[in-house]
């Protein structure tokens, strides 16, 4: 007797115009068509500030577009590929705490991710540094701003 043949791996389900956009989850009701659907595709990177960016990057990973992800990467800190989320993992919400400008073409967000994974619920806490290059802004790195330590090697 064979085993039988492994469920294929779900691919992340295309996003109706009308429908909340991850990063907000409905609570401000913006469609992610107006929202982070904007500056994914053809527009991916060209958020017009990092706290947009920000917020698109978040969407692109709830939503499983690693190709956003990388795009919108500084080459200077780029992976060169991004793992898939483990099975399970949900995200649950973003919350933008602060975003200022560092300098002429560089910024921070800090933030707060919410997933939950196998029951176990998960607070990614980061402050993300963005820089602008040719126009375009991209995610450089981001620290823990509790510990200063790189954030996500918890
Ligand atoms: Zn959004």
């Amino acid at each position: 007797m064979a085993p039988p043949p492994a469920p294929a791996a779900a691919a992340p389900a295309p996003l109706a115009a009308a429908a909340p956009c991850p990063c907000d989850l409905g609570a401000a009701g913006r469609r992610y068509a107006d929202c982070c659907g904007r500056y994914h595709g053809a527009g991916c990177g060209q958020a017009p500030d990092a706290a947009s960016l920000m917020r698109s990057r978040y969407s692109a990973f709830v939503l499983g577009r690693r190709e956003e992800l990388l795009a919108t990467w500084h080459h200077d800190t780029r992976p060169a590929a991004l793992e898939p989320d483990p099975p399970g993992l949900r995200w649950l919400g973003l919350s933008v705490k602060a975003a200022r400008s560092t300098g002429p073409d560089a910024a921070e967000v800090e933030f707060i991710a919410r997933s939950k994974l196998g029951g176990r619920a998960h607070r990614l806490h980061e402050r993300s540094r963005f820089l602008r290059v040719d126009g375009r802004w991209l995610y450089l790195d981001g620290v823990d701003p509790a510990s200063g330590l790189p954030a996500g090697g918890a």
